[in-house]
């Protein structure tokens, strides 16, 4: 597996403000101004204040922004507004994953002392769940856009000058333009996607389980998947050539999720390369460099996602590529004219929050509010397999990296001391990073629904908190919020219920 460390980076969920907002508008309550399709062609205007190449996380929440601020947009789509997140990311893999959840929980209803019997799972009303999520926040968002008055017309676009797109044969004019095309699911060499071996944008449209299956990828998707399929009754296997799951975690999270898959029966194997795969009606055959073989109905390749960048004109308006990612400065500048990049396009993380906060960084940039630049570390990101992963800021490793061991103090603070864990018996810690005698410079947390507690932790960390600050805060009792106020107690120095 040549290059299976060139996975994307970690990916995510956490706070998604716009979409919580249109998740509060939904289908039923969408507004009065709501119009069925809100595609304009050919544009309304020769030329725009913004155009912006492509409608995902990144583009879109520029249109928003941009508008609000009283510029002319024009956001050009060729697929579906609201992009890869909505219609085959973040969205669809939650509501998946919701399900999962709820045959998890229907199978241990008697630890609960609930009488319930879990008959299976019904994969085309699991689908129809999923798509009517997807389909009232799609209904909401093209409500939004249209509110706004952003001028959104679809058509597959390409950058012919510093200040144009072509969309359907006709030239569209900004006096700035953004560029958001996003990502697309990356295999590896000769490892071609087809029949039954697939990628995320095929397995979230599977409408049958398979009773084994190979998740090439020990990233975030691919671990979000796994634990999908293994709550849907599949024998799963992992395989990531990188010495751990979710490797671009601080160590102790990817190892306490070893240890939790390993309970859930999620077989994996890690630090051996992917070598090659034979595939026939029924099934595939998978082999690792170190000669071991793995058979299953389905591989699905989660090895990372590249950028959608090839032939859109890029090269040619003299903007600069690295291995297909467009390169800026930190103000998410191309460097030439008034170009702009945003979203999975830009070399960092690849989460959708991420793109909305860069798109509403640069429409802010452009309507010259002088925004403060976006602090890449300070990003939360979430892993929504169970038990969950969540975490902000730099690692144990990171930080001892730049502050020297003697410069850094940690604390574990174990589930098992918090009350509402207790309750709905999950196990897992949080753990806090600090500068000795100063912030908190990580948040590292694992355990069912602990990515919900990511808010504090993204706040704790960007507004450089001290554990003493934190520990002077109350947190409401049983909550597992609880956790981080315990934990920044004990790093305070004065724990309650804490054994360490
Ligand atoms: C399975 C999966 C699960 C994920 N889960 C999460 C999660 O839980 N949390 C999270 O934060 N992130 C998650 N992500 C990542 C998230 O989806 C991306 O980070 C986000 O969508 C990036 O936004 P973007 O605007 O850069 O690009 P995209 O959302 O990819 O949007 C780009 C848009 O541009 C359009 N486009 C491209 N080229 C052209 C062209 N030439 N002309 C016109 N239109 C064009 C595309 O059709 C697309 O709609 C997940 C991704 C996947 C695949």
């Amino acid at each position: 597996m040549s290059n299976a460390t060139h996975r994307a980076p970690t990916i995510g969920w956490g706070a998604m403000t716009d979409s919580a907002k249109m998740d509060r508008r939904g289908a039923d309550e969408a507004p009065s101004h709501h119009v069925e399709e809100s595609f304009v062609t050919p544009p309304q205007q020769a030329q725009y204040d913004v155009v912006i190449l492509g409608a995902g996380s990144g583009g879109y929440a520029a249109a928003l922004r941009g508008a609000e601020l009283g510029l002319s947009v024009a956001l050009i789509e060729a697929d579906k507004l609201g992009g890869t997140c909505l219609h085959r990311g973040c969205i669809p893999t939650k509501a998946l994953l919701h399900s999962a959840e709820v045959a998890d929980t229907t199978r241990e209803s008697e630890q609960f002392g609930v009488r319930a019997t879990f008959e299976g799972i019904d994969i085309n009303a699991v689908n129809s769940y999923k798509d009517g999520v997807v389909a009232r926040l799609h209904k909401g968002l093209q409500g939004l856009v249209a509110a706004r008055k952003v001028d959104l017309i679809t058509g597959h676009g390409r950058l012919v000058g510093p200040d144009a797109v072509e969309v359907n044969g006709q030239r569209v004019t900004g006096r700035h333009i953004v560029l958001a095309t996003g990502s697309y699911a990356r295999s590896l060499p000769g490892l071609d996607i087809g029949g039954r071996v697939m990628t995320s944008d095929q397995a979230l449209t599977l409408d049958w389980i398979p009773s084994k299956v190979i998740v090439l990828g020990g990233g975030v998707i691919g671990v979000e998947f796994a634990s999908v399929w293994r709550s849907f009754g599949a024998e799963v296997t992992v395989i990531e050539a990188l010495p751990h799951l979710v490797p671009n975690e601080d160590e102790a999270l990817s190892k306490a999720l070893e240890r939790a898959f390993r309970k859930r029966g999620i077989n994996f194997s890690v630090g051996v390369r992917f070598a090659g795969v034979e595939r026939s009606d029924s099934g595939v055959v998978v082999s690792l460099e170190d000669g071991k073989t793995f058979e299953a109905e389905v591989l699905l390749v989660a090895v990372g996602r590249g950028p959608t960048t090839a032939d859109l004109g890029y090269e040619e308006q003299g903007l600069t590529l690295d291995r297909g990612f467009v390169l800026t400065d930190e103000r998410l500048h191309t460097g030439v004219e008034n170009i702009y990049a945003v979203g999975d396009i830009v070399p960092g993380l690849q989460l959708a929050h991420r793109g909305f906060g860069q798109g509403i960084f640069v429409a802010e940039e452009i309507a010259g509010l002088n925004p403060a630049p976006i602090v890449e570390s300070g990003i939360p990101r979430v892993t929504y397999c169970e038990p969950e992963v969540a975490s902000v800021g730099i690692t144990e490793a990171e930080a001892r990296e730049t502050y020297g061991d003697d410069g850094v103090e940690v604390v574990e603070y174990n589930l098992g001391g918090n009350g509402k864990s207790q309750i709905l018996k999950t196990t897992g810690f949080v753990k806090l990073v600090r500068v000795k005698d100063g912030p908190i410079v990580g948040v590292h947390m694992l355990g069912a629904r602990m990515g919900e507690q990511i808010g504090e932790g993204q706040l704790i960390v960007n507004w450089e908190a001290y554990p003493e600050d934190v520990a002077s805060l109350i947190h409401a009792h049983p909550t597992q919020s609880e956790s981080l106020g315990e934990a920044a107690l004990a790093l305070a120095g004065k724990p309650l219920h804490s054994h360490n």
